[in-house]
């Protein structure tokens, strides 16, 4: 698939009764502990939604060769980083998995050779949220893996085939960053890169205009891009949630601001409106 296919083809997809699907910026681990403007802003946005049935997460944290999902009964919780405070690795997200939607969402994706997994859990990218917005921890989660040997409009097209998932109940969020530069970051401040809010601004931009081309191929931004992602890993989760967005889904944006400097903690939820 090249650049100049990208189609989305969600144009007759208008049911109202389909669940919103959002992408979080999820930034540091220790916003699953603290009580900050971003962890709160989860905590409200898991009042407002509708309960979901069950909340599929695409998460930066799960790379692989091909695509996975987690099929297990019980996921365990995946303490995926390093030199952080005890009480985060304590941390618990005992929600169950969703192993028959596991199946479906298999089955779901032909063309995509879908393994299912029973090794995986929910990395920091799932929990650290969830723990914060839905911290009864009742509602089955499973993840969908991201195959990191793909480019970026394969990303786009999968998940345009799990639009189904929406009409079923199912929550759907993409994990990462919008702005992920961990070399450049600077403890303590919110204080962003010039060059940080140029990249930030454009794709909200071009989320606003609904420019999925533009955001598919920000690659094309070139040295803009290679600082705003030195790896694409936390801009991937945007494509599903993109390639998710219905014809009459609007977006509204949440925690707009910068943390560390070079960390966007921009999120969006698109729901119909
Ligand atoms: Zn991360």
């Amino acid at each position: 698939m090249k650049l100049h296919e990208l189609k989305n083809i969600t144009d007759d997809y208008t049911k109202t009764d389909a669940l919103p699907v959002m992408f979080v910026g999820h930034g540091n681990p220790m916003n699953a502990i603290e009580d900050n403007t971003f962890s709160r802003t989860w905590k409200t946005i898991g009042k407002q939604l509708p309960v979901p049935s069950a909340i599929l997460s695409i998460s930066a944290h799960w790379l692989t060769q091909g695509t996975r999902v987690t099929a297990m009964e019980k996921p365990k919780t995946i303490h995926d980083f390093g030199g952080f405070p005890e009480s985060l690795y304590k941390q618990i997200y005992p929600a169950p998995g969703a192993p028959q939607l596991a199946e479906q969402t298999q089955l779901m994706l032909p063309h995509h050779h879908v393994m299912l997994d029973y090794d995986w859990g929910f990395d920091h990218g799932t929990w650290s949220v969830l723990i914060q917005m839905f911290p009864e921890a009742n509602i089955p989660v499973y993840q969908l893996s991201i195959d990191y040997s793909k480019p970026m409009e394969y990303h786009y097209q999968l998940a345009q085939e799990l639009q189904a998932l929406r009409r079923r109940g199912v929550l759907i969020i993409g994990s990462g960053n919008i702005v992920h530069n961990l070399q450049s970051i600077r403890f303590g401040s919110h204080t962003p890169y010039d060059w940080a809010v140029d990249f930030d601004e454009k794709i909200a931009g071009w989320i606003r205009e609904r420019d999925h081309y533009s955001i598919v191929g920000f690659q094309n931004l070139g040295s803009l891009a290679a600082l705003a992602h030195p790896t694409t890993d936390h801009f991937l989760p945007l494509m599903y949630v993109l390639g998710l967005q219905g014809k009459n889904d609007n977006p509204e944006f949440f925690n707009t601001e910068f943390d560390m400097s070079s960390v966007s903690m921009r999120s969006v939820i698109f729901r119909n409106t």
